[in-house]
């Protein structure tokens, strides 16, 4: 019985990501934000209703299909009553926040119908904390779709400023981009650059890197692989239990630790508290007496405390360190 149940959240999963796909595919060469409400209407969606929740948002039936309610203490929420109807443009002024709240709800419908419209399948009760999950995941791919944000990015993952500028273009948050990359349909793409780039959030006073993306061989070396070898610290490719491999996760060792972990040579996390955004060329330790030379790079996002760091492994790799005199 277990397995058959594992099988059955598992298609299930896998029916929703490609019905998500599906929809974003009209709008696929429309330049960002991706438009919600088509999708939405598609969907079965009626209307946004800001309302008093318990919890952040929900779905109810209107209509012969639904309505996404929104709690009205959720940040950036319309007041008490307000209603956006799918399809007149409204929903274009939400902040990126609701714009995620939606964006997962949309995820819950998809999970619905890939379940053939059985509100009362089991999955919903017994995986629900699996569903929630796939819920984000869908949302991060609904806000960024893979073909959208390859051809945003174009040749220029490397330059701050354009990855801010893509960033703004989705209407997302910092994070949300980040993670996005953590998922299987996009993760091995960009694989030839070397570079991290990383999510900082300092709400106790301390930068950590909240989450990071690390692309190509000597970068991972470097910041997860040479980690991985401390007892202790794990990371690595989270494969969901039962959910299909599109909801497959990587995971890299240093994400919750303090920006100095990365072991620059360099006080960063002084140097990102002082400077909202700085750049610094450092070179870091290797193994066999080599160093790898460095650019960091960092400015600040949306809220306080938050920052964006992009480490760029120079091209050149490793070299031997040079002894003065
Ligand atoms: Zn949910």
């Amino acid at each position: 019985m277990a397995s058959t149940h594992r099988t059955h959240l598992a298609s299930i999963s896998r029916e929703a990501w490609r019905l998500i796909d599906k929809l974003l595919l009209p709008a696929a060469n429309l330049p960002p934000p991706v438009d919600l409400e088509p999708i939405a209407r598609l969907l079965g969606i009626r209307n946004i209703r800001f309302k008093p929740l318990l919890s952040d948002a929900g779905l109810a039936l209107a209509d012969g299909g639904y309505d996404i309610i929104v709690n009205t203490e959720a940040a950036r929420a319309l007041p008490d009553g307000t209603v956006l109807a799918a399809g007149n443009g409204a929903w274009s002024s939400l902040a990126e926040g609701l714009r995620f709240r939606i964006a997962h709800e949309l995820g819950h419908i998809a999970f619905l119908k890939a379940a053939g419209g059985d509100r009362n399948d089991d999955l919903f009760t017994t995986d629900e904390q699996e569903v929630e999950k796939a819920c984000n995941c869908l949302a991060r791919n609904l806000l960024l779709p893979r073909l959208g944000l390859i051809r945003e990015l174009g040749d220029h993952l490397l330059n701050l400023e354009h990855v801010q500028t893509v960033i703004n273009g989705f209407q997302v948050a910092a994070e949300v981009f980040i993670l996005r990359f953590k998922l299987a349909d996009v993760r091995s793409y960009f694989a030839g650059e070397n570079a991290i780039l990383a999510y900082v959030h300092a709400p106790d006073g301390t930068p950590r890197l909240r989450t990071c993306q690390i692309w190509g061989g000597i970068a991972r070396e470097r910041f997860d692989i040479a980690y991985r070898r401390t007892p202790g610290l794990e990371s690595g490719l989270k494969i969901p239990k039962k959910l299909s491999p599109e909801y497959s996760e990587q995971h890299w060792v240093l994400e919750g630790h303090p920006v100095n972990d990365l072991k620059l040579g360099i006080d960063l996390e002084a140097l990102m508290r002082d400077n909202r955004s700085g750049k610094e060329d450092v070179t870091v330790e290797w193994t066999g007496g080599s160093v790898l030379p460095c650019r960091c790079q960092w400015c600040s996002v949306t809220g306080t405390r938050r920052q964006l760091l992009f480490i760029h492994v120079s091209d050149s790799g490793p070299r031997k360190e040079e002894t003065a005199g």
